[in-house]
């Protein structure tokens, strides 16, 4: 059953959904279309660096304008998964992220980090390090300035499997995160066996930072255990000045959420990335 998530967005189908029902085939070819006529919208929402007080990079969201209105990764993703759109989608996710990327660096002077979300099967599939490849040459981006977004889950049914598809990566020169932080089922000891550059610590955990003093002693270890192991640390879904005031006092790395900015198209880039905060 339908469910409203808020903000215009609406949520389409549940798990509970039948698969053949009519809204879920009208949605599926509504997706296959859209895919064959790449009529989807990458929005951007930027990382602050709190030490320089500038936003440094910026993470793709994906946006799919339908008749119906805006449907929301959440709900066309699993879709685009179970369908193996995502194949197709998510080699045009990776090209135009890039291409934006140059393209908004061109204007800046330098080219921003971008962060893009890959999906489990993406993840899984053996062109994935092609379609990487590719995205890299045809824009020509610095490699080093990609970061590619993997969930704890993603990794965890095949952990041999996926430190190799990591590496794999990493050898293109790609940077790797991993999503949503804390809430998945990794055990510290893979975390160090795992190629990674970059932990971004689960909105969960932020959004009660400062009222629920378990919370508050979870982002402080993540904060710490991403210092011990060398890694960049990111907090996701900051929203209060309370908030961003606690991980800076913690000396967290990036944060990232509404109260800086919301996701938007790339045109609102070049404004927010010659600002200064704090
Ligand atoms: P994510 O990668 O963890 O992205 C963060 C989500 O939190 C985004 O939702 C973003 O709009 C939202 N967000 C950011 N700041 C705040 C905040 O301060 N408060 C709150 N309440 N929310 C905030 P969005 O864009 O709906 O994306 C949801 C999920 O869908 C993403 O989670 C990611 O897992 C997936 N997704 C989005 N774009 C892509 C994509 O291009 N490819 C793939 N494979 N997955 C994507
Ligand atoms: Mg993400
Ligand atoms: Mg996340
Ligand atoms: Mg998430």
């Amino acid at each position: 059953q339908a469910k409203e998530l808020g903000r215009g967005e609406f949520r389409f189908f549940s798990d509970s959904m039948n698969r053949n029902s009519a809204a879920r085939v009208r949605l599926e070819s509504d997706l296959r279309r859209a895919v064959t006529e790449e009529s989807f919208v990458l929005f951007y929402q930027p990382k602050l660096d709190l030490e320089t007080g500038r936003f440094s990079s910026m993470e793709a969201l994906i946006r799919w304008p339908h008749a119906d209105g805006m449907i929301s990764p959440a709900d066309f993703i699993p879709l685009a998964e179970e369908t193996n759109l995502i194949v197709p989608l998510g080699e045009w996710i990776l090209r135009r992220a890039c291409l934006d990327a140059v393209a908004l660096g061109e204007r800046l002077g330098q080219v921003p980090g971008v962060a893009i979300n890959l999906s489990a099967r993406q993840f899984r599939q053996a062109g994935l390090i092609d379609s990487v490849r590719a995205a890299l040459e045809e824009s020509d981006i610095v490699p080093g300035k990609v970061e590619l977004e993997i969930t704890e889950s993603m990794v965890m049914d095949d952990v041999e499997a996926a430190i190799k598809t990591m590496q794999a990566l990493r050898d293109l020169g790609v940077r790797l995160a991993i999503d949503d932080f804390g809430t998945g089922y990794s055990s510290l000891s893979y975390l160090k066996r795992f190629p990674v550059n970059t932990l971004k610590i689960d909105r969960a955990f932020i959004r009660d930072l400062t009222r629920d003093s378990e919370d508050a002693a979870i982002t402080q270890a993540v904060i710490a255990l991403a210092r011990a192991l060398n890694l960049h640390v990111v907090a996701e879904g900051v929203e209060t000045h309370e908030q961003l005031a606690f991980l800076g006092e913690h000396r967290c790395a990036s944060v990232q959420g509404f109260l800086l900015a919301r996701p938007g198209p790339i045109e609102s880039m070049p404004a927010l990335f010659s600002k200064t905060f704090i």
